[in-house]
């Protein structure tokens, strides 16, 4: 992913806290170019929806920017980065990487994985 996109998730994370934060990332050839934020209908400190509404607009901005789905994100404002039940039942894009932002400790840590057939695989990810 870009520098931009990784500082730009990590604000957006930030500044939700203590509600957890999400949104899409998309871009080409896998690389997130570009970071849509989504609001959070659960509006809660352990659990985020997205409106599938919202989620149909900023598919068709993504495809008239050329670009596709390439990441989805969210924070977890007091716990690790990794996957919860409730985030890999409910993961319905096995084709996206699954980001986790973590604010648990003073350094923001990220969890990257792909989720499918309720399990989930740890993704290599790297900033250019
Ligand atoms: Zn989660």
């Amino acid at each position: 992913m870009s520098r931009t996109v990784w500082h730009e998730m990590i604000r957006h994370c930030v500044e939700e806290r203590p509600t957890e934060a999400c949104g899409l990332l998309s871009g080409r050839s896998g690389c997130a170019e570009t970071i849509w934020r989504m609001e959070n209908v659960e509006k809660s400190p352990v659990a985020f929806a997205m409106d599938s509404r919202q989620i149909q607009k900023v598919l068709q901005k993504m495809a008239l920017k050329g670009e596709s789905l390439v990441g989805i994100y969210h924070s977890h404002p007091t716990a690790p980065p990794v996957p919860s039940p409730e985030d890999i039942a409910y993961a319905y894009y096995p084709e996206a990487a699954y980001l986790i932002v973590s604010l648990s400790s003073p350094q923001p840590s990220l969890g990257c994985y792909r989720i499918c057939g309720g399990r989930a695989f740890p993704l290599r990810f790297e900033l250019r």
